[in-house]
């Protein structure tokens, strides 16, 4: 039975609840309540009151359209002469790097403090805001081209868009519709320093704490090794960004292939890193800042300069995924290690 003391404690419980969930990510308070898992509409409404509350500092493009119609979005915010991408969301059930790109743009295009003014005026920051629309929908990891029998994804769903980044596979002709949007922007762009926003399941450490999140450079052999060294260094800036919010970052063990974006764009020159977010359920808005966190500290170390003077050797450092945690790992559990 529940007394009357406590029932209105519920009642302002559940009325603080409607609040938050109802009211638009930039009107929440700093680090709750952010969606994490928006609607494809709402993400559209999201970017262009972004655009609009930015006063046109965040400037919010349709790359081109999913194959069931959907717009995959650019957005761009900075206008200075180093040029960082971000792409979110290639896989459609990963979708925690979105939120935290919708964060970083409100927080590097949303107002005039010097230090955004100065941010903005040393980088040139262009988003792929969810890579993967259909993918989101579906709730599963492949676009949407059930009728396709992909060398890399599955038939009756589609693509695997993140093996579908090969240099020498022209846009044109790239068969997974929206990883031909991504190298069409990306090659508008030509950008110093490339990341991947994923998500992994569960894992500990050799200590036996458990892994937030899991970093890795190109490993393709034709990669320049001074690429890889700058590649290094971007992961050097996300593992120290991320564990200084209370993470816990290790290596991925991913894989040579050259369709994988990490490979792909270390072999176009950039400096080419995968960030995989654990889905750690009671972990979700945390994980959200700290791939913010991430994104903000690279897009600031290349700003100020302080990245190209990261000691790659440190990335060697970081340790190594462990074990995955069965009891908690979930569907994910039957999947093998996958960018
Ligand atoms: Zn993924």
């Amino acid at each position: 039975m529940i007394r009357k003391r406590q029932f209105v404690t519920l009642l302002s419980a559940t009325a603080l609840a409607l609040t938050l969930g109802s009211a638009p990510a930039q009107a929440a308070p700093e680090g709750h309540g952010l969606d994490p898992r928006p609607s494809t509409a709402k993400l559209a409404r999201e970017l262009r009151a972004l655009e609009w509350l930015s006063l046109g500092e965040v400037d919010v493009t349709s790359l081109g359209k999913s194959n069931q119609g959907r717009p995959v979005w650019g957005a761009r915010v900075g206008h200075g002469k180093v040029r960082v991408q971000y792409v979110t969301q290639q896989h459609g059930d990963e979708p925690l790097g979105t939120p935290a790109a919708l964060e970083f743009l409100r927080k590097v295009g949303v107002g005039h403090s010097p230090w955004q003014r100065w941010l903005r005026s040393k980088v040139t920051v262009d988003i792929v805001v969810r890579a993967n629309p259909d993918g989101h929908e579906h709730d599963w990891r492949y676009n949407y081209d059930p009728e396709a029998f992909p060398e890399y994804g599955e038939h009756g769903k589609g693509y695997d868009l993140n093996r579908y980044h090969n240099p020498s596979l022209a846009p044109e002709l790239n068969p997974a519709t929206e990883s031909g949007l991504v190298q069409r922007r990306y090659a508008a762009f030509q950008p110093e320093i490339m990341v991947d926003y994923h998500m992994q399941g569960r894992y500990v450490d050799a200590g036996g704490k458990e892994i937030t999140a899991s970093v890795l450079w190109p490993t393709n052999a034709g990669v320049k090794k001074a690429d890889v060294d700058f590649a290094k260094q971007i992961a050097v800036v996300a593992q120290q960004s991320i564990n200084g919010h209370g993470g816990n970052v290790s290596q991925y063990p991913g894989g040579d292939y050259e369709g994988i974006a990490r490979n792909a764009y270390g072999l176009r020159g950039s400096g080419s890193v995968l960030i995989e977010l654990s889905a750690m359920d009671s972990r979700e808005q945390a994980q959200i800042q700290d791939a913010l966190a991430s994104m903000l500290a690279i897009a600031q170390k290349a700003a100020d300069g302080s990245l190209r003077g990261v000691d790659p050797a440190k990335a060697d450092a970081i340790p190594p995924r462990g074990p995955e945690i069965p009891a908690l790992a979930g569907a994910r559990a039957a999947e093998p290690a996958l960018d």
